[in-house]
């Protein structure tokens, strides 16, 4: 009989889940069985000591080895490649009343420096995991918010949260704020701190203090500086990147030309990149190809689609 509704995986170090979908595209080697249309194979899934030791064809491993299921989807953990834990659960108290950016801002900021002791974001960080974990999320990096003395509280705790977890999710900080915060002692302050925690060094690519439209010039003083910071200490870099509807916003390129001509060994990742959408006509990195061809002279584009110019 197919199990229905939830079920608990048998309690022995080898046991099967029988009669499962799993997408084919996820399965290396051999395919147990034709796909359907949908990409899914029917098939048996033999475990043991916790991973996936036999792929089998459906009906074929014995019935007393583990349940029915009776065509359910089986998919691997789940990874969030970019959260907040630390920001998660505070609008109860804190109401973005714009329902955009700055509004979220405007919320956030004033309740974090108010609210946000240890306890807090403890309560608030375990909670996001517990609903992570019940969704079936195996890991999450998350940006912690780091303007000062917020990281000397959150760190702590997300460190010692990493050790309670460990085994269910694997947890990755970085750090997040205006760039500002990477200049000075407090940058260098701000990167031992990630090294010790293995994290990335993480921040905007808009200053708190300087008018940020157009780029200012200091924007690659910084920037150099900051790579600078992470190459001393083998770190990755995580950013929120020209997370703006400011058709001005242009500094992925630069920080991209920047990596190259240093050589940065570490690996970048360029989160949001919303301005990438706006129309402008500074060329690089703004269109989306067509896969297979370019668009014929005077074909109509996407909405916020330009053409790439080769620099
Ligand atoms: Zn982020």
């Amino acid at each position: 009989m197919p199990v229905t509704g939830f079920f608990a995986p048998p309690q022995t170090s080898r046991y099967a889940l029988r009669r499962v979908h799993v997408p084919a595209s996820l399965l290396a080697g051999p395919v147990p069985g034709p796909a359907g249309h949908d990409d899914l194979v029917l098939c048996d899934l033999v475990l043991e000591g916790g991973t996936v030791a036999d792929i089998a064809a459906a009906g074929t491993v014995a019935a007393e080895l583990g349940p029915d299921l009776d065509r359910s989807l089986v998919l691997p953990g789940m990874l969030d490649a970019h959260a907040h834990l630390d920001k998660g659960h505070i609008v109860p108290r804190a109401r973005n009343q714009t329902g955009d950016l700055l509004g979220a801002a405007a919320a956030s900021v004033p309740d974090r420096a108010a609210r946000w002791h240890a306890e807090d974001v403890r309560r608030r960080m375990e909670f996001g995991l517990q609903c992570a974990y019940a969704k079936g999320v195996v890991a999450i990096r998350t940006h912690l918010d780091s303007p000062a003395p917020q990281p000397t509280i959150t760190f702590p705790v997300f460190r010692q949260l990493r050790d309670e977890w460990a085994g269910r999710i694997e947890l990755q900080p970085s750090t997040i704020g205006p760039i500002d915060i990477l200049m000075g002692d407090e940058g260098r302050q701000l990167a031992d701190m990630v090294a010790e925690s293995g994290g990335n060094l993480g921040s905007g690519t808009r200053f708190l203090e300087l008018n940020n439209s157009p780029v200012p010039p200091e924007f690659d003083v910084v920037m150099d500086h900051i790579f600078t910071l992470a190459e001393e200490r083998g770190l990755d870099r995580d950013m929120h990147v020209d997370e703006s509807s400011d058709p001005e916003a242009r500094t992925l390129i630069r920080i991209a030309r920047m990596a190259v001509k240093r050589r940065f060994k570490g690996r970048i990742l360029a989160g949001h990149c919303c301005a990438l959408a706006l129309p402008g006509d500074d060329g690089c990195l703004q269109g989306r190809r067509h896969r297979h061809r370019e668009p014929a002279r005077g074909e109509p584009l996407p909405a916020g689609a330009r053409p790439v110019r080769q620099q």
